[in-house]
């Protein structure tokens, strides 16, 4: 039988026991982790705001996009090193990680400093010298699927990293382009377990660039979390209708609040816990 799939340190024939690795604290790839934050750093207040509303949630990481890739080279491109630093100090304060986008090999360096977590964004899948880059980092990779990719181009961008020294890879189905247009992308929950089935590296869902729509991010992120996710990334605001970038699919605050103890009896049925412990879920 030759069933051997064109890569193969990410795939389950090399290795056939879960990835795990811990970042502040959480064992990616056991416990289910949740990133959640606003698209794009915007400002010290909103920052904050947001971040001391996810540590209360005893949320453990931030993201925020500080170098952002925007279809139109007039749309706000975010707010690059200073942002970066509005949201590692906003962090630190209440001990949570971040999570932020590294667009080019020659801000990775930069991306390190701040942040606990590299994102790789769809429109990065492919860049292979910025893959490359990355598998030489010390820092966990957040790798989003490509929007045209196949599942198997996609493993082959994670084996760019892992075949280069990293194995910290975490994939990220965000959706892909289909002729639908009633959603921004079309999320493939089948992705997940077929993902889980094929690599032994752990992968989460972005319900957020997967949907566009807000009030879809709740009933998306369960399914997800059913199939057998390990974690999810959403975008939350303080002020949605002002945001900068991604206003429509950004949860408002009270909005993220009350789908996490629904997020939680999901992840008992499967055995697992999520890596947040609210108050308010406790108390349920
Ligand atoms: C984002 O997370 O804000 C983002 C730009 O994601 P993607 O690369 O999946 O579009
Ligand atoms: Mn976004």
């Amino acid at each position: 039988m030759n069933s051997r799939k064109p890569y193969q340190l990410v795939s389950r024939e090399w290795k056939n026991s879960d990835t795990v690795f811990e970042v502040n604290g959480t064992k990616i790839g056991q416990d289910l982790v949740m990133i959640a934050g606003p698209c794009a750093v915007e400002n010290q207040e909103q920052i904050s705001t947001i971040t001391e509303f996810l540590a209360k949630l005893n949320v453990k990481f931030i993201r925020g996009g500080a170098y952002k890739p925007r279809t139109s080279p007039y749309s706000f491109q975010g707010l690059k090193t200073e942002g970066l630093k509005l949201l590692r100090d906003a962090a630190d304060k209440h001990g949570l990680g971040v999570v932020s986008e590294v667009m080019s090999e020659d801000k990775i360096a930069e991306l390190e400093e701040y942040t606990d977590i590299l994102q790789v964004g769809t429109r990065n899948m492919q860049n292979y010298p910025l893959l490359r880059a990355l598998g030489k980092s010390k820092h966990p990779v957040l790798l989003k699927r490509g929007m045209s990719s196949t599942i198997e181009e996609w493993l082959l961008a994670a084996e760019y990293i892992v075949s280069g020294g990293n194995e910290r890879v975490i994939l990220c189905e965000r959706g892909i382009r289909t002729f639908e247009n009633a959603t921004r992308n079309t999320l493939d929950i089948a992705a997940i377990p077929l993902v889980k089935s094929l690599s032994h590296l752990p992968i989460i869902l972005d319900p957020s660039q997967g949907t566009g729509i807000r009030d879809l991010v709740a009933p998306v992120s369960f399914a997800a979390i059913a199939a057998g996710a390990d974690g999810l990334i959403i975008e939350v605001h303080n002020q949605p209708a002002e945001a900068l970038s991604d206003g429509d699919q950004s949860l408002y605050l009270d909005q993220f609040k009350d789908m996490l103890p629904t997020l939680e009896k999901i992840a008992e049925i499967r055995n697992k816990q999520f890596d947040f412990q609210s108050e308010l879920t406790l108390s349920h």
